[in-house]
This record gives structure tokens, C-alpha cells and sequence, in this order.
């Protein structure tokens, strides 16, 4: 399988085809839900099979993490520090009142892996969203990742050839 995972190009086609993105969303939100949600989950399997996030990292260098009281108790746990101090140290109150992680790129990402893996907010651990069921409530979500996530571009880029949607050229795709 040949995918597309220079973050450079990515971030190129997401400006490049944002209009067609946005057509493509429209076209999926027609499509029965149950069948998007099982081509989806299928080419995700076989793209993150294919793709190293160790060798990548960029969704770790490019969000704001938000947490919630059991992401807090989870992760404070895991760095065996008190509350107070995980709070000076890592977190900040977003715009909203949310907690967030305070700096960008992520303190816990070395050498593009996580340091608090077992202990990684839920929003980590649902990243890029392509498992979850009812994918058609999620599309806003992972198409802001295509400029950004190798596994969201290709999983996309498949789809579209996948469905036959109508905009898309299929002489620039990845091979699978
Ligand atoms: S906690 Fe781990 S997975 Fe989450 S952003 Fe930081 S390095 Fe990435
Ligand atoms: S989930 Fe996507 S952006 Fe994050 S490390 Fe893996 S390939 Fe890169």
C-alpha cells in the first residue's frame, strides 16, 4: 500500500481542496449511515495498519487537548504529582472554562511519542475519530485533520474513490 505521509503536502491539498471537502461532506451526509460507518472503519484499519504514528506525531504538535475531571484524575495519576502542580504545570482554562493543555506542542510528546500514554486524555485517545460509529456526526471533526493527520488524508482520499464521488480526480491517489 502506498499512502500519502508528507505533513507538508497534506497541509498543501487542505487549502487546495478545501471547497472539494466541503462538497465531499455533503455527499457523505446522504449516504446511509451504517454503510459509511463500516467503509470508513474498514480503510481505517488498513491505512493505520500501514501508518507509523511514532514517525509522525502531529496531532500532538497541532491541537488543543481539553480534559475533563476523569482525564484529569486519569493523568495526575498516572505522573504521580498532586493536583495543584499538574495544574500549574501542564493545564490552563480555555475561553470556555475548559481545562486544556497549556502548551503547543504537547509537554508529555518526545521524540514523537507519548510519555503519558496509559494516562492520555480521552481526546487523545479518540483521535482521528475514523472508529467511532456514526462517523456522519464526526466528518466536521476529521476533515479539519486532513491538512494534519496522514491516516485521516488517505482514509479520505480512498473514500472518495471508493464512492465515486464525482469531484474527485482519481489519477492523484494513493494506492491500496
Ligand atoms: S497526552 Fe500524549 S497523545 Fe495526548 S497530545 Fe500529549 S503527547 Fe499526544
Ligand atoms: S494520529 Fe495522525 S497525526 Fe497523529 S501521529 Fe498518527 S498519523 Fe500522525
Amino acid at each position: 500500500m502506498e499512502l500519502e505521509t508528507d505533513l507538508n503536502w497534506l497541509k498543501e491539498m487542505a487549502l487546495d481542496r478545501q471547497e472539494e471537502n466541503l462538497l465531499f461532506r455533503e455527499f457523505l451526509l446522504v449516504m446511509d449511515s451504517d454503510a459509511l460507518d463500516a467503509r470508513v472503519h474498514a480503510l481505517n484499519g488498513k491505512v493505520s495498519a500501514a501508518i507509523d504514528c511514532t514517525t509522525c506525531g502531529n496531532c500532538c504538535r497541532s491541537f488543543i487537548v481539553s480534559l475533563d475531571d476523569a482525564d484529569k484524575k486519569r493523568l495526575q495519576g498516572h505522573l504521580e504529582i498532586s493536583a495543584e502542580t499538574m495544574d500549574r504545570k501542564y493545564l490552563e482554562r480555555s475561553q470556555m472554562g475548559q481545562w486544556v493543555f497549556s502548551h503547543i506542542p504537547c509537554s508529555f510528546l518526545k521524540d514523537n511519542r507519548c510519555t503519558v500514554y496509559a494516562g492520555r486524555p480521552g481526546d487523545c485517545r479518540d483521535y482521528p475519530h475514523l472508529h467511532q460509529d456514526r462517523i456522519n456526526a464526526h466528518l466536521q471533526a476529521i476533515l479539519a485533520s486532513y491538512g494534519i493527520c496522514p491516516i485521516v488524508y488517505n482514509v479520505i482520499e480512498l473514500l472518495k474513490e471508493e464512492t465515486g464521488f464525482p469531484n474527485h480526480n482519481p489519477d492523484r491517489d494513493p494506492e491500496i
